[in-house]
């Protein structure tokens, strides 16, 4: 069987914010389901726990061990694709990076991504990771069918006419039910992208967001606290003939290059070292964002590779409550920020029905804010968190909040059909873990 030692394969101390340390009494990596079998077995026989990990790209505790760590790294990549239908079957531990290729060769493609492409498929939609679009759900909405192996060692089968239950739960499982061994994902024709990026006034940008986003395929903006204007990123498909452009000096340089890596890291270090003052502090931060264009494939375009590393919160709240969310949240960072300008994200997605989905049964904005690792506390996230808790904010599960079962309980209409999946098929809490005991109860 395949046993490696911690580290041997990759680096899985820590998450990749750094944030939360991982001490697996062992890491198994198996090659099989036979394998997989075996080492729930094993976990059973010996009385520990057993947790699966895909990227460790998350930034909350969710993947963090209590016993032993089981990736799917080795278990990876196409079982096969539909053709009437498109859909397309992953193996587990398949990362994103690896899908928009694999899709692009038979002319196919996901109709959404987030922001990055680094995690695995199962992480992905265990935790509901999701992208922009008023008319798109997150990664876990695509999801028509899955193959998760349970704690008494059955694979079992799960989509909308088998194991109905199950399937409902497991598009969104937080690690909890068993070990997602395939993914089944709908499709959509092979697409180019046509991306804009555009500085706009902040508070027009935010009073049209609900009617803009819901007209354009993806569209999503950022702000700096205290400042006045926003920069606008659009995204909207074309046909796949079309030329790509755009791609050279331009590309990635609002996200990769202005949020996510060094321009904002070192202007976080400079304030820091040299007070100045929000207003000066976000104008000059708007210069830093040039207007940009590109076409491209979407698994190009979508996302952008992360080499500075921060921490995160995103909170999700009804898109009817957005305008009065949003006008208290400026409020209140223009009163108590301090002098941070790693510029929060608004996203929006369109209403699913996965039950722990943070856009169950709700037409969703998201709002996302950075914390540079080098940050002393988390004050500024704790802040957003709990100003946005305020209007039925549902925390993202991969990312950093303070929320527990008693107040989640009250996010999720079908919180208690979830509870009562996991109690019917992991009693004795092999897949568990403290936080996530802390997250659903013990
Ligand atoms: C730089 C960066 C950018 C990000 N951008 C976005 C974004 O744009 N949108 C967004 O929504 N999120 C985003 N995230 C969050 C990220 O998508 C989620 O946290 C995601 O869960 C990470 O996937 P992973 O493969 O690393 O899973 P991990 O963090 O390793 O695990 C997450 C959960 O999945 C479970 N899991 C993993 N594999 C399996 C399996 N085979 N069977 C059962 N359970 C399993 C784990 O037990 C755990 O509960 C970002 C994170 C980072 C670091």
């Amino acid at each position: 069987m395949a046993k490696i030692a911690l580290g041997s394969a990759r680096d899985i101390r820590a998450n990749w914010s750094g944030n939360v340390a991982f001490s697996p009494t062992e890491v198994v990596h198996p090659r099989s389901e036979r394998e997989i079998v075996h080492h729930i077995a094993r976990a059973t026989a010996h009385g520990t726990t057993l947790r699966a990990m895909g990227a460790g790209h998350s930034f909350s505790p969710i993947a963090k061990p209590n016993g032993v760590t089981l990736t799917l790294d080795r278990y990876r990549g196409l079982v096969s694709i539909d053709k009437d239908t498109g859909d397309v079957t992953l193996r587990g531990g398949t990362r994103l990076w690896e899908i928009g290729p694999l899709l692009a060769r038979h002319s196919r493609a996901l109709e959404v991504m987030g922001d990055i492409d680094r995690q695995s498929i199962s992480g992905a939609i265990s935790t509901g990771t999701h992208g922009t679009g008023g008319r798109f759900t997150g990664v876990c909405g695509l999801v028509t069918g899955l193959k998760i192996m349970l704690a008494n060692g059955d694979a079992v089968w799960a989509d909308r006419e088998h194991n109905v239950k199950l399937f409902e739960a497991a598009r969104l499982g937080l690690g909890a039910l068993g070990i997602i061994v395939e993914v089944r994902l709908r499709t959509i024709p092979l697409y180019k992208l046509h991306r804009r990026e555009y500085a706009a006034p902040l508070e027009e940008t935010a009073a049209r967001f609900l009617e803009t986003s819901a007209v354009q395929d993806h569209q999503e903006f950022f702000f700096v606290p205290g400042g006045k204007r926003a920069v606008v990123r659009e995204l909207n498909h074309v046909p796949a003939e079309s030329s790509s452009k755009g791609m050279g000096r331009v590309r990635d340089f609002v996200e990769s290059e202005v949020v996510g890596n060094g321009a904002f890291a070192l202007a976080n270090r400079l304030v820091q070292a040299v007070p100045v003052s929000k207003g000066s502090l976000s104008g000059a931060v708007s210069t830093l964002m040039p207007a940009g264009e590109a076409v491209h494939l979407p698994y190009r375009l979508f996302v952008t590779s992360r080499r500075t590393r921060f921490r995160e919160c995103e909170m999700a709240i009804p898109a009817c409550r957005f305008d009065e969310a949003f006008d208290t949240l400026t409020r209140t960072l223009e009163r108590s920020t301090p002098s941070l300008i790693f510029p929060l994200k608004v996203r929006r997605t369109a209403a699913d029905d996965v039950w722990l989905s943070t856009a169950s049964e709700r037409d969703t904005v998201y709002i996302a804010a950075h914390n540079p690792c080098h940050a002393k506390n988390d004050d500024y996230l704790r802040l957003v968190h709990d100003t946005l808790a305020e209007f039925e904010g549902r925390p993202h599960w991969g990312k950093m909040h303070w929320l527990k079962e008693a107040e989640l309980r009250s996010l999720y209409p079908r919180w208690n059909d979830f509870a009562a999946v996991r109690n019917e098929l992991d009693p004795d809490r092999l897949f568990s873990t403290p936080y996530l005991d802390s997250l659903l109860g013990g």
